[in-house]
């Protein structure tokens, strides 16, 4: 499975409005965990406190910033592209473009979709 690099997942986390959470630190008078940016609250201390782009919710994210920057039908073709390139003519499988783009037979490929994404970001220096 893909893993998207911290660099990666830093720069759809800000493409989608979000803090890229950095310095959390313990609150004992609070009895919790706090970014030092955004002052967002941890209960529990973990490793990293940052989206990890597996997930549905995370696809949707990236998906929804596209749309809300109006730029949903530039990338519609980008991926059309991709998915024809990457996909259709190399492995040759029958499934849908809306299908691949969702992930919707493979939730384990969302970092790939994901990995798409921040470079149409890049490309289009949006
Ligand atoms: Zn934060």
């Amino acid at each position: 499975m893909t893993q998207l690099d911290e660099a990666t997942r830093k720069k759809l986390t800000e493409f989608i409005g979000e803090c890229w959470h950095e310095g959390v630190i313990w609150i004992a008078s609070a009895r919790y965990y706090e970014c030092h940016k955004c002052e967002k609250a941890f209960i529990a201390r973990r490793d990293d406190y940052n989206r990890t782009f597996t997930l549905d919710a995370d696809m949707l994210a990236v998906y929804r910033a596209i749309q809300k920057a109006d730029r949903w039908g530039g990338f519609a073709l980008y991926a059309g592209e991709y998915w024809y390139t990457y996909h259709w003519q190399v492995q040759k499988k029958p499934l849908s473009l809306n299908s691949w783009l969702f992930c919707l037979s493979n939730p384990a490929e969302i970092p790939e979709r994901m990995k798409m994404v921040a470079e149409f970001i890049e490309k289009e220096n949006i």
